[in-house]
């Protein structure tokens, strides 16, 4: 067996160890995978330096949009010439399947880096106005400037799409940027960094630092250094981040977490609708934020659609991601298996039923990875923890409705408010309840439909801001006005009003 390869930081243009290392397990069979610098707050101080030195001497956001848009768009080819090395590299870290990795997790952080790349060559980083009220003749001009030094904390469940959700605008608004990956899964982020080493993006305008959240984290949220902080993780360390970050009064962007609304109509057509649940709350095996693990039926049609569900989930397969077959992989680790299996405990305590739990894999080869089936909970009432709580794993709670009105009010009795769903045949009636529900995106007749050109955020304590959609790089830069005189008629300004006339 050939030995796991290390892999080093990149901070400021080049690659740095510490002589500790933090070893990158396979969720799936154990097995290490690789190697990666154990960072400290003095490594984070470094690369925050050399952030800052990139940013004061001009030599990011001193070039053209248009030359940034080429850059993102050669990291973006980068990455698509070894999109199948990639994809595997994100099964053996986070144990993504290869269908999903390849598909979304891949795939799109390859072609939403385009889409920042479009959207610097068409963002109007300066514009011009009348002024309606001076007195004079004089122009208003706006100018969106870029931050400064932006910080990016990403978690394990779709590393280097979230990190392209932050270096894109970031880049494009020509700031300079400081990523931290989550310890599990630095790896396509290290990749990403190499990517932009190989097609030659300035020293300093891209570091990737390695090491505990706690620490390394931490010290970005707290940097004087740092403007702009975009967190994507839990609810509680969110609130740790936007607390650490008040003291410099940094911008701050949050995605957190969710406990998804997933309402079935009784007009809905139920064959896409058992699909569409299955993939609303499977995708990742549950471990993604945007999951539809609420699951609102009429009650006179839960048991008909429990039924389907149940006949449905059983066709899918629990196993090695790496086989193209396999539907759905393990979970991240011996923690997140622990905590998904104590709120399935919960579950029944509080009173609910398990209709259905998926088998888990037999193979010896996977032996040490980290399954839990598929699983539903029926009985569910929208008080209990499991309805409320993110439970961040493949378990579906299903809850039953008498009216659209009582639908509503359960959907939005949640801290969340992050994703929706709606499955009916009356395109004016779900749009209708669309409009009433509280979240960040709402879908009807899918789920998971994330779209580089629509803003994806929560709304509660689902987050704070949005990231992508036309308006990201408002996220990435200071608007600045400015006043321009062209009059030297002292008579016809204001100041007159203050200051009278020379004797
Ligand atoms: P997490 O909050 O434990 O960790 C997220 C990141 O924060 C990691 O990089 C971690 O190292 C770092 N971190 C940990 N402690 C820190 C601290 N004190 N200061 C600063 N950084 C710290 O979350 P997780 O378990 O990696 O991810 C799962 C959570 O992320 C779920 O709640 C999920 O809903 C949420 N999530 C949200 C979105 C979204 O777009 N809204 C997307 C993906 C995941």
């Amino acid at each position: 067996m050939t030995a796991a390869p290390h892999y080093q930081m990149y901070i400021n243009g080049s690659w740095h160890d510490t002589g500790e290392s933090i070893g990158v397990y396979s969720p799936a069979t154990g097995e290490l995978v690789a190697t990666v610098a154990h960072g400290d707050l003095s490594t984070v101080d470094t690369a925050v330096a050399a952030a800052r030195a990139a940013h004061d001497i001009g030599v990011w956001r001193g070039m053209s949009p248009q030359r940034r848009a080429d850059f993102l768009d050669a990291i973006a080819d980068n990455l698509a010439s070894r999109a199948g090395e990639l994809g595997k590299l994100q099964v053996h870290e986070n144990g993504a399947t290869i269908r999903g990795a390849q598909a979304f997790l891949i795939g799109y952080s390859i072609s939403h880096l385009r889409y920042f790349a479009q959207l610097a060559r068409d963002y109007a980083f300066q514009s011009s106005g009348p002024l309606a009220e001076a007195p004079t003749l004089a122009a208003g001009l706006i100018v969106k400037d870029p931050i400064g030094v932006c910080a990016g904390i990403i978690p394990w469940n779709f590393p280097l799409l979230l990190a392209v959700w932050k270096l894109g605008p970031a880049l494009a608004a020509g700031n300079t940027v400081v990523l931290k990956p989550d310890d599990q899964t630095p790896l396509t982020l290290l990749e990403l960094a190499r990517a932009a080493d190989e097609v030659g993006l300035p020293a300093g305008v891209l570091n990737v630092v390695t090491g505990p959240g706690p620490v390394v984290g931490a010290r970005l949220a707290e940097h004087r250094d740092v403007r702009k902080i975009a967190f994507t993780g839990s609810t509680e360390v969110g609130r740790a981040v936007m607390t650490a970050a008040a003291d410099t009064v940094k911008r701050v962007t949050l995605e957190l977490g969710g406990k998804g609304a997933n309402i079935v109509l009784d007009d809905a057509d139920l064959d896409l609708a058992v699909d569409g649940t299955l993939f609303g709350f499977l995708l990742m095996s549950g471990q993604a934020c945007e999951s539809g693990t609420r699951l609102l039926v009429p009650e006179s049609l839960r048991d008909e659609f429990v039924r389907r569900l149940v006949a449905r989930a059983r066709t899918l397969t629990v196993g090695d991601p790496m086989d193209p077959t396999t539907d759905l992989g393990p979970l991240i680790s011996a923690e997140g298996r622990a905590r998904v299996e104590k709120y399935i405990a919960l579950g029944q305590e509080e009173g609910c039923t398990i209709a259905f739990q998926g088998a888990i894999p037999s193979d010896p080869a996977l032996a040490e990875g980290h399954w839990v089936g598929p699983t539903i909970l029926t009985g569910a009432t929208n008080h209990m923890r499991v309805a409320r709580e993110e439970i961040f794993g493949p378990v579906l709670v299903v809850l039953t409705y008498r009216d659209d009105d009582e639908a509503v009010a359960i959907a939005n009795d949640s801290e969340y408010g992050l994703s929706a769903g709606i499955w009916s045949a009356d395109a004016a009636r779900a749009l209708a309840l669309a409009r009433r529900l509280e979240s960040g995106t709402v879908w009807i007749n899918d789920w998971h439909m994330i779209n580089a050109m629509y803003p994806f955020g929560g709304v509660k304590q689902s987050g704070l801001g949005r990231e992508l959609g036309p308006d990201a790089l408002d996220e990435y830069t200071e608007p600045k006005f400015i006043h321009l005189d062209l009059t030297n008629d002292r008579s016809k300004r204001a100041y007159p009003v203050v200051i009278s006339a020379a004797p």
